[in-house]
């Protein structure tokens, strides 16, 4: 059999996948599989810095392609992967067959769609490159922004349209935006936020339609009968794992591609990372799909080490870890938000700059920041090392004398 590693999805977790497998002295043959007609791209500035007025369209490139060809990668870019035949080790591609010993799938995640078919032209999601340059053109005309959907890409969509000083509105059909990722005060706490920097958010309410006339958008309907107007509307109401491709394969998919803690598929020689990878995390014990970036580029990097010395294979495990920029101000998060119990030992909900503990149990399970950035990685390594909830306290109290000379005095939420 050919020794060749095939990488499904060049983006940020497959990238890494061909760095480590060359980096780790692989000698065989590397085919790198895109449906995007783009070299691997970063996509967190997509909502950041490409939507800032005049930033240059290809500045969210990892490496060029000379780079990659370096490497000794095979690029088979603007081609989705139709089909994988487990037993002979196979991948289909534009019909057809690529030969594997080794595989890595990190096909990542599409942006959830509003269901009912067509919309009129200005309406985006923004998961992409030409998504991103879309938005941006929208926001270069002076657009009237709604944006649907009060999660961390929406939110930061309304940010760079505030930045321009124009007029956007955020509805979220949940009553308190970003519960499942923070909790509902901490959600409440990053929506005043929003408020504080002009940006109008409607809680709790359904979009009933959206309304165009000749190819535009024109505005967006509420189910109790407000109408919005709006020039670009972004849908943000979150993501669907990129399996599809996958059906009738045999490789078990739940909520994305189900893999052990070595990130092997159900299927020999495959493996997966990224956000299509709904992996047992043995840190907490139980399986996840994060869609963040630290663990997308890490999970990469180990699949494909496992894949090629399946032997001497690796666990991965980690405390979540991801970041969101609104209004000029970093929000950062660490652990899963799981237990209800909070208590902010830095700064105020109601200002610029906190830092807040969640306990699950006896345990500490989560931090969140806002403009905590010399606080946040201390509280990743308290929760990988499972410190408990106390132990978290009279650190940040710790940290709180020798900073400022007087102890915290811990607020509950
Ligand atoms: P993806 O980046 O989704 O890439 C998957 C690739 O596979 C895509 O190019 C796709 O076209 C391709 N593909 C899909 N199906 C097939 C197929 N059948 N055949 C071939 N190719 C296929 N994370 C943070 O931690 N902080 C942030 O601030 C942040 N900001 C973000 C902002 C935006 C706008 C977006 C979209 C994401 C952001 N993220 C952020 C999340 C982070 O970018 C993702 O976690 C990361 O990109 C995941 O990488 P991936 O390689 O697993 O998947």
């Amino acid at each position: 059999m050919t020794d060749r590693l095939v990488v499904v999805g060049a983006s940020l977790a497959g990238l890494r996948a061909v760095e480590a497998a060359r980096g780790g002295g692989y000698g065989g043959e590397i085919a790198l599989i895109g449906a995007e007609p783009h070299l691997p791209y970063d996509r967190p500035p997509l909502s950041k810095k490409t939507l800032e007025p005049g930033a240059p369209p290809e500045s969210t490139q990892f490496r060029s392609r000379e780079m990659l060809e370096d490497l000794g990668v095979e690029l088979v870019l603007g081609a989705s992967a139709t089909a994988i035949d487990t037993g002979n080790k196979t991948i289909t591609v534009r019909d057809a067959e690529i030969a594997y010993s080794a595989a890595v799938i990190a096909t990542g995640a599409d942006a959830r769609r509003l269901p009912g078919g067509e919309t009129p032209a200005g309406v985006h999601m923004l998961r992409t490159h030409d998504d991103a340059l879309a938005v941006r053109a929208a926001l270069d005309a002076g657009a009237r922004t709604v944006v649907i959907g009060a999660g961390f890409i929406g939110s930061e969509v309304a940010s760079a349209a505030r930045k321009r000083g124009l007029p956007v509105t955020i509805v979220e059909a949940l009553p308190t935006p970003l519960t499942r990722s923070v909790g509902p005060a901490l959600g409440s706490a990053l929506t005043r936020l929003h408020t504080r920097n002009g940006t109008e958010v409607i809680c709790g309410v359904v979009v009933s339609a959206i309304e165009g006339e000749v190819g535009e958008v024109r505005r967006v309907r509420l189910e109790e009968g407000t109408a919005l107007d709006a020039d670009l509307v972004v849908v943000g109401i979150g993501t669907v794992p990129a399996t599809d491709w996958l059906v009738g394969s045999g490789i078990m998919v739940d909520n994305g591609i189900v893999c052990d803690e070595f990130l092997a598929t159900t299927a020999d020689g495959v493996y997966a990372a990224g956000d299509v990878a709904n992996w047992r995390n043995p840190l907490f014990g139980r399986s996840m799909r994060i869609e963040h970036w630290t663990s997308a580029a890490e999970q990469g990097a180990r699949a494909a080490l496992n894949a090629l010395n399946p032997s001497v294979a690796q666990t991965y495990s980690t405390v979540p870890y991801f970041w969101s920029d609104w209004y000029g101000h970093r929000i950062q998060f660490v652990g899963v938000p799981s237990g209800q119990e909070h208590e902010v030992v830095s700064g105020s909900l109601d200002s610029d700059h906190f830092v807040v503990l969640y306990r699950d149990g006896d345990l500490l399970s989560a931090a969140l920041t806002l403009n905590g950035q010399r606080h946040i990685m201390k509280y990743r390594n308290l929760i990988n090392k499972r410190a408990t909830f106390d132990e978290a306290l009279a650190f940040a109290r710790a940290r709180a004398s020798s900073s400022w000379g007087t102890p915290a005095s811990p607020e509950s939420v």
